[in-house]
């Protein structure tokens, strides 16, 4: 629908207070925070009885889909901080021959704009920049990130210096500077790039958006959660498979549920949360099979899977804790796996998934192959960018058309 409205209509706004993950420590709302004093990443609290009573299931249905309709869930408080690029509500696209025939759903990520989820998190923790006043913002990021925040930095103004590991794919490294943002390679992984962007912070010269460091990607993460929700008709699916590196997104899902039983609009009925991570890049694994509450850092992270190659989380404690809570698992899978399962989805089920995707199914097919899950049982993995953005295996098929072609053995 254009104009949308979810843009440009003033709705209420429920946030009454930010509060420390760790020690529940209260927060005022309304100022730009990084960190708690604890070192732990801030959440966002609402007033949600207050927020349901001014939205009802009905009202919100009959918005248009995009992730601005969940306002009264959301952190921006004036209409004018809104920014936008179309942030659509993705398909769920069932994988019956990849899944082996199993009740498996794929939450195609891919279709947002510059491609990946992150698009989630930046629009709301940008917005909330452009709310809070900041003109200049710092991140580490494997590439997606950057490309999300640099796009919607730059439509509002604000500037931005990106730092990558230097093997972080050229594609996403161009799309970062061509969206308007002065990006770096560096000879480290992501946490070394963080340690960059810390030293930047500290001195004043930014702000600093590394993931979790800010409370209001979360927020726009949590928008996953309500939309799966609103999918499938307030009935969530049995499980998720979520590539976890930052884990973001696995705890914005997690507070998305919580905040809708609170509202009365589900159940207390959850998912089994598995957070999936490559074998090359396993911490949130390692802690979890030695029930361990906090994650060390993995050393010699290696992965295609680019997005999850996080090698130390500050927010694993939130991950773990979930999980837990859901009865689900961290599972790793090996790059073979995840190449296979990317394979198998594009050749069977016309599907060109991100090989963080890919890694979902992989850990799908190896739960179910250990019977965590049934073949009836409804699963949602989560397809967290756009295919095309990564290498693909070469096609060099070549045909002279001067020369004789044989048709038939084409
Ligand atoms: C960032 C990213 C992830 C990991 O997301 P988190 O919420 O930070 O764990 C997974 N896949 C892709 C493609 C990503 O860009």
């Amino acid at each position: 629908m254009y104009p949308n409205p979810n843009l440009s209509a003033d709705r209420p706004t429920f946030v009454t207070h930010l509060e420390c993950s760790l020690t529940g420590e209260r927060y005022e709302a309304d100022q730009l925070h990084g960190l708690s004093r604890a070192g732990r990443p801030l959440l966002v609290r609402y007033d949600l009885d207050a927020a349901g009573r001014a939205l009802t299931r009905e009202a919100l249905e009959a918005r248009p889909t995009d992730l601005w309709r969940w306002r009264e869930l959301l952190p921006v408080r004036r209409t004018e901080s809104i920014v936008s690029l179309g942030e659509i509500e993705t398909p769920l696209v069932p994988i019956p021959a990849s899944a082996g025939g199993g009740d498996v759903l794929v939450k195609d990520e891919g279709r947002l704009p510059t491609g990946s989820f992150k698009a989630r998190g930046l629009v709301m923790a940008v917005a909330m920049a452009k709310e809070l006043g900041s003109t200049r913002i710092a991140m580490p990021t494997n590439g997606n990130a950057g490309a999300a925040l640099a796009a919607y930095a730059s439509r509002v103004g604000i500037e931005t210096i990106v730092f990558c590991p230097e093997d972080t794919p050229e594609i996403n490294v161009r799309e970062i500077a061509m969206q308007g943002a002065r990006v770096w390679r560096v000879n480290g992984l992501i946490d070394e790039c963080g340690a960059i962007v810390g030293r930047g912070a500290a001195d004043g010269r930014w702000f600093d958006f590394s993931t979790l460091k800010e409370p209001y990607r979360i927020e726009g993460k949590k928008t996953m959660g309500l939309e799966l929700a609103a999918q499938l008709d307030w009935k969530l699916p049995d499980a998720i498979f979520y590539p976890t590196g930052g884990g973001t997104g696995l705890i914005g899902m997690w507070k998305a549920f919580d905040e809708l039983e609170r509202l009365g609009w589900i159940g207390a009925k959850r998912p089994r949360m598995y957070a999936v991570q490559a074998a090359g890049c396993a911490p949130i694994v390692k802690a979890y099979e030695a029930g361990e509450e906090h994650a060390e850092r993995w050393e010699g992270a290696h992965t295609i899977a680019a997005g999850i190659r996080v090698p130390k989380a500050v927010g694993d404690f939130l991950i773990l804790r979930a999980v837990r809570e859901s009865g689900g698992r961290a599972l790793a899978v090996t790059d073979e796996e995840i190449e296979a399962a990317v394979g198998d989805c594009a050749k069977r089920d016309g599907l060109l998934m991100c090989p963080e995707g890919g890694a979902t199914l992989a850990a799908y097919r190896r739960a179910r192959g250990q019977g965590l899950v049934s073949e009836g049982d409804r699963c949602v993995l989560f397809n967290c960018a756009t295919g095309l953005k990564y290498p693909m295996p070469a096609a060099d098929g070549w045909l002279d058309k001067g020369g004789v072609i044989d048709l038939a053995a084409l």
